[in-house]
């Protein structure tokens, strides 16, 4: 983290955030900068109060509206070795946990879940999937590459372009090999009785949903002899849980060819008796237009639909809609796992967003409990915003 060459000041009253131990500095917060002039954006920075207390050390981000996001808080600078040092420890707390077994695809590090703004890493079987999400993360590329190879021991590390990240960032998306190969052909993974190839190259995160790891296991175990309906099945996750688990008849809804033409596969792999149907087209329309009262599982998963706080109101419009179409299709005594996984749309919301649509389609539901990211995906208190997923279970 040395030399500190940027002094980032803030405005008079605008270090409670950072006394509460929230990584980042907001522009909005910001009074005055030194010495970043001319320089490569994401060098480190030191950040003091207006009065000259220093607060914490950084990486700056000239362009993003997060202006800072902190590694450190305190008077005291992060050593060089620091980034490695955390990369190594998000990795022993993964390996350490027996939350984690069974499984060899998992999320490594959770950027500031694991005091890391800006970097995720997962690991596909002998691949570690990289996202740098910030300047200062994508300055620092040779480093986190060589902490991740030293703490994996993994064959290759790939990055992943992340053209949100860099619109944010003002810089130059990035995808290619770390180290080792660049990957060939989708790697093997396995997830206790599940096999899945991910397309880590182009699929859709870093190619796989693993934070519906803990979902997946439960739809397992709902699943046996249950008319199954995956509405927004991407790859087929859920579906291929759903055949593992015994489902009497699975269908598959998703509008991407290419993410439908590979759930196909992974469902004749893994349950290569199952019954099931794929449909590639907007889930929306078919929970409109679909026969009613003729599903006993129906998992909903759409996409983001409120990625920012102004789209919250249209959003719920829309989760609300869809969920009671997919409440429609339910036959009596069905099970309904129904997802958000914007962080603006949280807990409350959701349920209030369910029990709505419930009214609306005239039918009761019980609340059977909460689901979310599972520990591989943690976050930290200091920043809630990290929290972006929840699943309700509910009984008809
Ligand atoms: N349940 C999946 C992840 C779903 S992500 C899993 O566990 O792996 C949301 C998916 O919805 C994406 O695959 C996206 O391609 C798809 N999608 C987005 N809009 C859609 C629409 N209107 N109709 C159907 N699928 C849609």
């Amino acid at each position: 983290m040395v030399p500190v060459v940027i002094e980032l000041t803030l405005k008079a009253g605008r270090e409670r955030s950072v006394l509460r131990r929230h990584p980042w500095i907001l522009s909005g917060a910001v009074a005055a900068v030194e010495g970043a002039e001319g320089q490569e954006p994401g060098g480190a920075v030191r950040v003091s109060s207006a009065t000259g207390k220093v607060l914490g050390y950084g990486h700056y981000s000239p362009a993003s509206q997060i202006r800072v996001r902190l590694l450190s808080f305190g008077a005291a600078a992060p050593g060089e070795g620091e980034l490695a040092a955390r990369v190594a420890a998000a990795v022993a707390r993964r390996a350490g946990c027996p939350l984690l077994g069974e499984t060899n695809a998992l999320r490594l590090v959770n950027a500031e879940g694991d005091g890391l703004p800006g970097l995720i890493a997962d690991r596909y079987g002998d691949v570690v999937v990289v996202k740098l999400g910030s300047a200062g993360m994508q300055r620092r590329r040779d480093e986190i590459a060589e902490a991740l190879r030293e703490a994996t021991g993994a064959a290759a590390g790939f990055e992943r372009a992340d053209a949100a990240a860099a619109r944010r960032e003002g810089l130059p998306a990035h995808q290619g090999p770390l180290w080792g190969e660049a990957p060939a052909a989708p790697v093997a993974i396995r997830e206790r009785d599940r096999e899945f190839e991910v397309d880590v190259v182009e699929g859709q995160k870093t190619g796989f949903y693993l934070d519906q790891r803990d979902a997946r296991d439960r739809v397992a175990q709902l699943a046996a002899g249950r008319r199954v309906l995956d509405l927004f099945s991407f790859t087929g996750g859920f579906a291929v849980a759903a055949a593992r688990g015994g489902a009497e008849q699975v269908t598959l809804v998703e509008s991407s060819s290419s993410a439908l033409a590979r759930a196909e596969l992974h469902m004749k792999r893994n349950a290569p008796a199952a019954s099931f149907e794929c449909h590639g087209e907007d889930a929306f329309e078919f929970a409109r237009k679909s026969e009613r009262g003729v599903y006993d599982l129906i998992i909903a998963d759409p996409p983001p639909m409120a990625r920012r706080r102004g789209d919250v109101q249209k959003a719920s419009r829309a989760y609300k809609d869809l969920f009671l179409h997919a409440i429609g299709l339910a036959a009596p005594g069905a099970r309904l796992l129904f997802f958000a996984c914007s962080h603006h749309v949280d807990a409350d919301l959701l349920r209030k967003i369910v029990f709505g649509a419930s009214v609306d389609a005239r039918r009761s539901l019980r609340v059977l409990g909460t689901l979310g990211a599972p520990v591989d995906h943690p976050v930290s208190l200091d920043h809630p915003e990290g929290e972006y997923l929840r699943g309700l279970l509910l009984e008809l």
